[in-house]
């Protein structure tokens, strides 16, 4: 019993370190994305399967990281001016709350899961966060 239970621990450690590993390549290295991809789908699987083996500390850390690596992998794109979007009606923000990104055309996509009749939720076009994260129905 209690390997078991000190194993997701350590698969939470380790993916979070893939993550952390892959942020830092990311400012010089565009490839990382496929590496952080695996990274980023195993902390979300393991956040589905037990979100108490996350701490606040690493649920803030991880999205951290991601909206970090969502900018970073961006900016290697080409240059474009972008069109920012006017804030709506109950928009706190004119920006991504975790990568920043200003609100423009890309912001196309809405989440169905955690939008609701009173807010929509647009989906990040560099980092993916909607509300969701905020919500903690997914880690990231
Ligand atoms: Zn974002
Ligand atoms: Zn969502």
């Amino acid at each position: 019993m209690p390997k078991a239970a000190t194993k997701p621990v350590l698969s939470v450690y380790d993916a979070m370190e893939d993550l952390r590993e892959a942020t830092i390549k990311s400012t010089s290295t565009p490839g990382v994305a496929d590496a952080a991809r695996r990274a980023i789908d195993r902390l979300n699987e393991l956040y589905a399967e037990d979100r108490a083996a996350f701490t606040a500390e690493d649920v803030r850390f991880a999205n951290v990281l991601r909206g970090m690596l969502g900018s970073r992998l961006a900016a290697h794109g080409p240059k474009v001016v972008h069109v920012r979007k006017l804030k709506r009606k109950g928009d706190k923000l004119d920006h991504c709350w975790r990568c920043k990104t200003p609100v423009d055309e890309r912001f196309t996509d809405n989440c169905p899961t955690c939008s609701a009749k009173e807010y929509t939720w647009r989906v990040c076009p560099v980092c993916c966060a909607c509300g969701c994260q905020r919500a903690g129905t997914v880690l990231i």
